[in-house]
């Protein structure tokens, strides 16, 4: 049995510290995933272990006028009353995360870095633009959520990285479509996630981004622009045009199951020419 030293650091200075100064340290903020990572029935851990949900900045929530920053150890239960999960149907798809015990204990930071695959609020916060805050002891970064995946959309989170804080611009959404397809999301399956969200601006569009992610992510950046800054509601042309790109994206990427997803894609496009959130 090897045995680890766990450090219950007080703040951000004193967990870069010892990032710093140990080898291979494992990050727990909820604990929630060590069952389900672990590559044996013998569990084992890294020799020093770090404990990160006493540490305040790492629990705090800010907004101002045009932004929410969260802290990484925040719990998805402490986010169930701010933006952008405190109503409908972001606030349904908090509530399909296990059970009210598990996201009292399960933090925001741990579920973007679960690294096997990508999560049931992935989609919703590239959707929204999310960017995230990783400290080092000299250095502090702030990287898009996609950072998190590489070029096939598969995750790829470095070790050692630090997240420290999830930044989401507050705008108004006009139109959002989520629809869960395939089985399970955790710790393994099939399961993934199809987030649309859309703004419209005096009767055309002003933004619009669609997110596929489970076992990969994937975004199709050209459809988007084909409409963004269209007409709305979006005439036939543009719409069977953005249509016929994600098709071709979609075989191209190799990604998941086509003929399941095309459907609901379409049907994310029609759902943004009549209803509104
Ligand atoms: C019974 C059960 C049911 C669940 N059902 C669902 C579900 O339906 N849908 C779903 O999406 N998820 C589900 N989950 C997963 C849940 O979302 C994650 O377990 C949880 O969000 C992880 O958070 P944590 O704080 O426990 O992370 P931890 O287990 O502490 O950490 C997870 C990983 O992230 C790393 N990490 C954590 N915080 C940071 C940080 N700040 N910086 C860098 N690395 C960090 C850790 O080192 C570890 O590798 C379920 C979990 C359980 C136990």
């Amino acid at each position: 049995m090897n045995l680890s030293e766990i450090h219950y650091p007080h703040n951000l200075q004193e967990l870069t510290l010892l990032l710093e100064h140990e080898r291979n340290v494992q990050i727990i903020a909820g604990g929630t995933t060590f069952g389900y990572v672990q590559a044996s029935r013998y569990l084992s851990f890294e020799p020093s272990i770090a404990y990160i949900r006493h540490i305040p900045e790492l629990i705090s929530i800010h907004k101002t006028e045009r932004m929410i920053s969260f802290g990484a150890a925040c719990t998805l239960s402490e986010l169930e009353h701010v933006y952008p999960f405190e109503q409908g149907q972001a606030k349904e798809l908090m509530h399909t995360i296990g059970t009210s015990a598990v996201r009292n204990i399960a933090t925001i930071g741990g579920h973007l870095m679960y690294g096997k695959r990508f999560l049931t609020l992935w989609a919703l916060l590239a959707c929204l633009d999310a960017e995230l805050e990783f400290k080092a002891i000299l250095k502090t970064s702030t990287k898009n959520i996609w950072y998190l995946a590489d070029e096939r959309g598969v995750p790829a989170i470095g070790s050692g990285n630090l997240l420290t804080r999830i930044r989401i611009p507050l705008q108004s959404i006009d139109h959002l479509f989520i629809k869960r397809v395939g089985g399970s999301m955790f710790p393994e399956g099939d399961g993934a996630y199809l987030v649309s969200a859309a703004t419209v601006d005096r009767r055309s569009i002003a933004n619009f981004k669609l997110v596929v992610a489970g076992a990969r992510a994937y975004r199709d950046y050209d459809a988007e622009q084909r409409i963004i800054s269209s007409p709305y509601p979006l005439p036939a042309r543009i719409l069977q045009n953005a249509l016929r790109m994600y098709a071709e994206s979609l075989r191209k990427s190799n990604f998941w199951n086509v003929e399941l997803l095309l459907p609901l894609i379409s049907q994310a496009l029609e759902n943004l020419q009549r209803s509104n959130t």
